[in-house]
């Protein structure tokens, strides 16, 4: 076992939360840099502590818990970013179009040319230039 194990044993270390909370801190130093703001420099500095202190810890299950109540408070967040994230990627290969009669968004690969569609809800059909 090396050294840092042998700290490490029996202490939760890091997670998701963890690794916001970093984030953050990253954030508010960022922002102190241009509004010099002190709460902001300390209230980096706490988090930091807060965070080292968290990984540290030995009351693994607690922290545990503390990490699984951030996940589910930020998984409307979370999704919500990933589905803009994956909607970008999309915008390469894809095209988004509604539907005119019932306002379904509807998917279509890119520079197949002037396409009729068929809705997958109304069967209503329209032609579009993809
Ligand atoms: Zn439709």
């Amino acid at each position: 076992m090396n050294w840092f194990a042998k700290i490490m044993y029996g202490r939760y270390g890091t997670d998701q939360l963890c690794f916001a909370m970093l984030i953050l801190v990253f954030i508010m130093q960022l922002v102190y840099a241009f509004t010099h703001w002190n709460v902001l420099y300390l209230l980096a500095a706490a988090l930091s502590i807060w965070c080292i202190w968290r990984i540290f810890s030995k009351n693994i299950s607690r922290r545990y818990a503390e990490n699984q109540k951030f996940m589910h408070l930020t998984a409307p967040m979370r999704r919500w970013c990933s589905s803009k994230i994956s909607g970008m990627r999309d915008l390469k290969t894809h095209r988004h179009f509604r539907c005119p009669s019932c306002k379904q968004k509807i998917r279509v690969p890119k520079g197949r040319g002037k396409v009729q569609i068929t809705c997958p809800k109304c069967r209503h059909e329209f032609v579009k230039k993809t």
